[in-house]
């Protein structure tokens, strides 16, 4: 039943079954793990006459009047008058005439909304309605999921409803229950049925929180349990490339020497992190955690030095080609002197398919069939939060029994980390290289962008200041649609107008994801080397993108970009000792946009940022999965130390006390994250 595909819900269209599978979503399990972002309370259910102003409330009653009524402002009026038995009121709905159509006299209606005044009458703005009383968008705690993909939050309320509804009455089991009775009622833990339905159609507000209590407790065991596992599983591996550290020590340390700074305390830590581990007999398993711009890839190079002194080939993959191509040249450089090693770029468009190399950059392309390594001693993935499980999992087989290192700038405060994922092994730099400063950072509303333009000329004048404007996409997909670029076209020649005219002649370039490779790395080329001023682009540039000598960071739409974003943008900049400065253009803000990006303006450090978002998804608000957030945890929140300390707790006590495969269902959701067989985030 649970594992019925989507296909079979009943009178659904094959449109909603195609956006439902975008989503993720293939079967009524995986359907009810869709959770819900907030709850709307339509729960005070009135009697027509006793409304009052102000008030959220659902009435019910039968349809007297449903007619479309015109305005000479082409606003058409949808003026519907509802009864029940003690009095009439009239609720108008706006440019929807369709709903005359679905609304007719006769048939009973419950609405949904905000009661207020009009001339002399009472009215109801609407928020929702359903014909027949179904109690699934009113007259209750409404779930509101996010909308994505096209589809509406009320087809999946609705869908939701069928499918806990089919439960309901069932085997009482149809949800399984993934833990012990004893974990259970020592942790004061609902059932795991109860907590499905209540997380979508919670009773109250109390058992929302139960409910979310009780899924965001079996993530974080889930997530715990798996580690654990992988952990025994990954001691038993043995490397099939043995290093030798000691008698590379010299070279090791001439290298670090060679280099044009001095390393962070926090870097040399994890070098010698990575290194003890990389003499052992079992594959490292490492995580390097640090925020944006701390310096990890000189490390991850440093890495890949000591394989290449073993006669080892090293494999490091990037998500996009810019980044992949930037830590070839990066790489490259710094084995200038070193003719022997030899660095090589594998991507989608670049067709040199050879493998001899010793240190092979690339990205996904990386994972082609055809493509087969000799003698891999290291795998290095970077920014290993924008691969796919999937994607992470078929490079380590790809390199099989050889060392992993993943890097991420996900800010996971330490203490959560330890916490979480103790049973991995990590490495983090906390310490920013020496004579960075803060990036100033101002929210400037519309009226105050000319303004914003004028001090640009001026610091590109003045300081030689290099900047990048992101523009962002207009539609929301993993790739750049033919829509979103059309509109950065649009918005390069608008800036084009505005810093190359007859008063100034600033040197400007469009850069997007769907441009030729070959240009791409033209147009970064002559950034880096200060040809360019302006670099106007897509959130193309997002990750791990290196230009020291850029300063000035314009986000354009910033209120339609996530806090993790919005970072992981500002990181561009401020990698020099060069005062840096981020400006967010913004329109249509709302209080809490206005908030959020107020606490992005005074804040530069990743944790920081993390708890503000963990923070503000308090109880009663819970999201579902977001995309580009600081974690890819459901539901579970990791301000939530509590509730991590418990789930660790119970981890253990399973462990020692219970065998996985005497627990058909835990086992199945642990092989899942398992499937992973690689630290996550
Ligand atoms: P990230 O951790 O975001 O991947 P990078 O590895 O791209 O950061 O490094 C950011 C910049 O800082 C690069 O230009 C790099 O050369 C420089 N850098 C790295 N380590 C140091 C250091 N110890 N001192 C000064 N600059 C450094
Ligand atoms: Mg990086």
């Amino acid at each position: 039943m649970l594992s019925s595909p989507i296909q079979s819900l009943p009178s659904t269209s094959s449109i909603t079954i195609k956006k439902l599978k975008r989503l993720g979503i293939n079967t009524y399990f995986d359907l009810l793990n869709y959770f819900p972002s907030r709850y709307e309370d339509y729960s005070v259910i009135s009697k027509i006459d006793k409304i009052q102003v102000g008030e959220i409330v659902t009435i019910s009653g039968k349809i007297i009047e449903a007619k479309n009524q015109y305005t000479r402002s082409r606003i058409t009026i949808q003026k519907v008058v509802i009864t029940d038995d003690t009095g009439i009121v009239e609720v108008n709905w706006f440019n929807q005439s369709y709903l005359i159509r679905v609304l007719k006299i006769g048939e009973t209606i419950s609405v949904a909304g905000l009661v207020k005044l009009f001339g002399s009458k009472l009215t109801i703005e609407p928020k929702e309605y359903e014909i027949n009383d179904k109690k699934i968008h009113t007259g209750r705690l409404v779930p509101v999921y996010s909308e994505k993909k096209g589809l509406s939050a009320k087809t999946i309320r609705e869908k939701m409803f069928f499918v806990l509804n089919s439960i309901v009455g069932d085997d009482p089991r149809v949800v399984p229950e993934f833990l012990p009775p004893k974990i259970i009622s020592f942790n004061n833990l609902i059932d795991d049925q109860t907590a499905y339905q209540q997380i979508h159609f919670p009773d109250n507000l109390d058992m929302a929180d139960k409910a979310r209590e009780r899924l965001a407790f079996d993530e974080l065991f889930n997530l715990q349990l798996a580690n654990n596992l992988i952990k025994k599983e990954w001691k038993k591996e043995r490397v099939g490339n043995k290093f030798q550290l000691s008698i590379f020590n010299f070279q090791i340390n001439q290298f670090i020497a060679s280099l044009p700074f001095k390393l962070t305390g926090d870097q040399q830590k994890a070098i010698d992190e990575i290194i003890t581990d990389l003499g052992n007999t079992t594959p490292m398993n490492r995580f390097l955690q640090g925020d944006v711009g701390s310096g990890k890839t000189v490390v991850a190079t440093i890495a890949c030095y000591l394989s290449f002194l073993n006669g080892y080939q090293s494999i490091i993959m990037a998500p996009t080609e810019i980044l992949a191509n930037q830590h070839f040249l990066t790489i490259k450089d710094l084995f200038l002197k070193l003719d022997t090693l030899r660095v090589g770029l594998i991507t989608g468009s670049n067709k040199n398919k050879k493998n001899n190399y010793d240190i092979i950059i690339g990205t996904h392309a990386l994972l082609s069939q055809k493509l087969k390594f000799k003698k891999v001693g290291l795998v290095i993935i970077d920014e290993q939060h924008r691969f796919g499980v999937n994607q992470r999992a078929l490079l380590k087989e790809k390199a099989l029994n050889s060392h992993l290192l993943t890097m991420t700038a996900t800010p996971i405060p330490r203490t959560v980390a330890l916490t979480l994922y103790g049973e991995l092994d990590l490495s983090y730099i906390e310490e920013m290289p020496i004579g960075r400063q803060v990036i100033k950072t101002f929210l400037i509303p519309k009226e105050k962008r000319g303004d914003g333009y004028l001090w640009i000329k001026k610091q590109i004048k003045e300081n030689a200041a290099q900047v990048f404007i992101v523009c962002p996409l207009i539609e929301e997909s993993t790739s750049e649609t033919l829509k979103s670029v059309k509109a950065v076209k649009i918005e390069f020649e608008n800036i084009k107008k505005i810093f190359n005219n007859v008063e100034t002649r600033h040197a400007l370039s469009l850069l997007h994801g769907r441009m030729k490779s070959t240009e791409k790395n033209q147009i970064m080329s002559d950034f880096k080397n200060k040809k360019i001023d302006i670099l106007v682009s897509t959130p193309v540039v997002e990750v791990g993108i290196d230009i020291p000598g850029a300063t000035i960071m314009i986000i354009e739409g910033a209120e339609r970009f996530g806090l993790a974003q919005l970072h992981q943008l500002r990181g561009r900049v401020g990698r020099s000792d060069k005062q840096s400065y981020c400006l967010l253009f913004s329109e249509n803000l709302s209080e809490k946009t206005i908030k959020r990006l107020n606490f992005f303006c005074k804040n530069n450090l990743g944790v920081r940022l993390a708890e503000f978002d963990l923070s503000n998804r308090g109880a009663g608000n819970i999201f579902g999965t977001e995309q580009h957030g600081f974690v890819n945890l459901k539901i579970a929140n990791l301000a939530d130390f509590e509730l991590i300390s418990k789930t660790k707790k119970a981890v253990e006590y399973f462990v020692g006390k219970y065998k996985i495969e005497e627990w058909e269902e835990l086992k199945k959701a642990v092989e899942k994250y398992k499937g992973e067989k690689i630290s996550r985030d």
